[in-house]
């Protein structure tokens, strides 16, 4: 088969096509963009097609959608479909180990929340909208195995086990953290590459509605039950339930453990959460364990024909809600910027890594660190006291001293912007503490000397 445009079955001049490995989110809501744009996509995607054998998406059942997502579904009109089926969460509802629970708001702007979205009914809605969308269109059991960066073509493996080599103007890496199409990239002299695993691993739990229907805690919060060295989250659905995510070290993880054992460690660790798990050992027998790895390349793109997105471009742990409304943001970006150079790939695909890479790389060290506050801090004095008078600041000075979770989560500020902002202001701070503590000393000083 020859990797070649040419004209497709549709008639349309295969030469401008752009070739999507993945229909994951990233990859179909691209397609959107550009089919908007008037640019011809095929999306090749390795699974069956969703929205007829149901989805299957391996990972977290539900995500926080935040405002560059929403910022980036605005775009192709979504935004307000998609908020349909989401629960705003205002806030964490922090649990203690004595089965005690604290509420901490996210933000003191009214309105700010980050939305519970189902990851499957998501990817399904941005196939549909693919789908609609003029001159896309997708093939399912098509999965990359190769790729000729050069040529901008990807071969894909099909459900007969034959092979398609597909070729465009530009083939899109959105296959995910071990996408096919980087790998191929990471064969090029001066690509750089690094991937490195957490020592914490993930597994998933329900935890149902209540007798009479209701929500078995408060839905409008992300729950917390932080433990030191470890913790559980909690998401709510839209069906009333909420799925719980234990974050773990990988050993404790897979430490076989008989059912009594799993329900007497959880009755002692998290006391008000075991009457919600009816199905508590069973689930934690039987639910896959995840990992989680944080992967970082350079550069996002080879030459003028083959670009990456989302977590091909930047895999992260996922404690600041943020993988995937990044990779809906490069998907903005990239599109601002085609507009920006009149269409010209040449010249957009340079200053797409230009000007994401570095916000991949903040938002990867801010979600490692966010996993440490999470666990370890958010129940501690010092942590809501810093949160009280980052809140303090904010009420005084709303535009210079919006706190780095809103900004991150808020705004749609770069993530690199935010975190310089945010490191700034913690030296001023710093710096501004010490001149108080030295001034209050030398008065100190100062009227001791004068009392001898
Ligand atoms: C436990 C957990 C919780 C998370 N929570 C959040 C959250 O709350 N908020 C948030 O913003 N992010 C969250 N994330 C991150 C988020 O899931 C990812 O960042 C997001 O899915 C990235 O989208 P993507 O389209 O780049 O990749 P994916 O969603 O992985 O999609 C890749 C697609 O490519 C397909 N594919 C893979 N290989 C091939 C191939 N060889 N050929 C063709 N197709 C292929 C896959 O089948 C898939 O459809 C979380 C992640 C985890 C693990």
């Amino acid at each position: 088969m020859s990797g070649a445009p040419g004209p497709d079955a549709r008639g349309r001049d295969a030469g401008d096509r752009v070739v999507i490995a993945g229909a994951g989110l990233a990859g179909a809501l691209l397609a959107c963009m550009l089919g908007r744009r008037g640019v011809p996509v095929l999306l090749c995607e390795r699974r069956a097609d969703p929205r007829i054998g149901g989805y299957s998406g391996g990972r977290s059942i539900n995500l926080a959608l935040s405002v560059r997502g929403l910022a980036a579904l605005r775009a192709v009109g979504l935004e307000d479909a998609v908020l349909r089926d989401a629960i705003p969460m205002r806030g964490r509802m922090i649990h203690d180990a004595s089965g005690g629970t604290a509420f901490q708001p996210y933000s003191r702007v009214a309105g700010d929340a980050i939305n519970s979205v189902s990851r499957g009914r998501l990817n399904m809605t941005l196939l549909d909208a693919a789908e609609a969308s003029p001159g896309v269109e997708i093939r399912f059991e098509h999965r990359c195995v190769d790729a000729d960066p050069d040529a901008a073509s990807a071969t894909f493996e099909q459900a007969d086990g034959s092979t398609v080599t597909i070729g465009g103007r530009v083939l899109v890496g959105a296959d995910g953290a071990f996408s096919a199409v980087r790998s191929r990239l990471q064969r090029a002299e001066r690509f750089e590459f690094s991937q490195s695993w957490l020592a914490h691993g993930y597994r998933e739990l329900t935890i149902p509605p209540r007798a009479d229907g209701a929500f078995a805690l408060q839905p409008d919060a992300l729950h917390i039950w932080p433990r030191g060295g470890a913790m559980m989250i909690a998401l709510p659905n839209a069906d009333r339930t909420f799925t719980g995510t234990l974050f773990w070290p990988l050993e404790e993880l897979e430490r076989a453990r008989d059912d009594a054992a799993v329900r007497a460690y959880f009755r002692q660790v998290y006391p008000d959460a075991v009457p919600l798990m009816p199905d508590l050992a069973r689930e934690f027998r039987t639910n896959p364990v995840g990992s989680l790895v944080t992967i970082r390349c350079a550069p996002w793109h080879w030459r003028d024909r083959v670009v990456l997105v989302g977590d091909a471009a930047h895999a992260i742990v996922p404690f600041y809600g943020q993988g995937m409304n990044a990779a809906f943001e490069d998907c903005r970006v990239l599109c601002d910027l085609l507009d920006g150079a009149g269409g010209d790939w040449a010249r957009t695909l340079p200053a797409y890594t230009a000007v994401r890479k570095p916000d991949g790389d903040a938002i990867a060290d801010l979600a490692l660190a966010n996993f440490v506050e999470m666990r370890d801090h958010v129940g501690s004095r010092l942590f809501l006291a810093r949160k009280k008078a980052e809140k303090v600041l904010h009420r005084l000075f709303p535009r210079a001293c919006l706190p780095l979770y809103n900004m991150i989560s808020f705004s749609n500020i770069p993530y690199s912007a935010a975190r310089r902002i945010a490191e700034r202001r913690r030296r001023l701070l710093h710096a501004s503490l010490h001149a108080a503590i030295v001034t209050l000393a030398v008065l100190a000083a100062f009227a001791l000397g004068r009392l001898l």
